[in-house]
């Protein structure tokens, strides 16, 4: 459930089905139907080739730690007691990178290249955020 003062998506046409496959603990991107690359976050066209026969996949979920940094200090109110938490940068398997944060290990031991899968995180009555765990 979300706490008091933490953002909340809210899906729009656009992103509803990303929305609906998380709620379900699936991770979902657009395919291209022209040139086969996936994409994230959702748009009308492929970014790639400009095609608009996109659809949604179910993806594996996996992926690397591109980047990541601490947050020792949040300046929202409603994060400050989250901290410190990790803020990463994920290469997601089937090539769309995710800003996301690295959950249920402190911090510290995260490296660049290390293998994560996602897991998802109650944040609102029907919203899950996809999350990462190190495997
Ligand atoms: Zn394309």
């Amino acid at each position: 459930m979300a706490e008091a003062g933490k953002l909340v998506p809210v899906p729009t046409e656009q992103t509803a089905q990303f929305w609906r496959g998380c709620a379900r603990r699936e991770l979902r991107l657009q395919q291209c139907g022209d040139c086969g690359r996936y994409q994230f976050p959702p748009q009308d066209f492929c970014r790639y080739c400009c095609g608009a026969r996109l659809t949604w996949k179910a993806v594996s979920g996996r992926g690397k730690v591109l980047s990541w940094t601490i947050v020792h200090w949040s300046p929202n109110p409603a994060y400050a007691a989250d901290a410190p938490y990790s803020l990463a940068l994920i290469q997601l398997d089937e090539g769309p990178r995710m800003l996301t944060n690295i959950i249920g290990c402190p911090p510290g031991p995260i490296e660049i290249g290390m293998q994560v899968k996602v897991d998802f995180e109650q944040c609102g009555p029907d919203i899950l955020l996809p999350k990462f765990k190190v495997t």
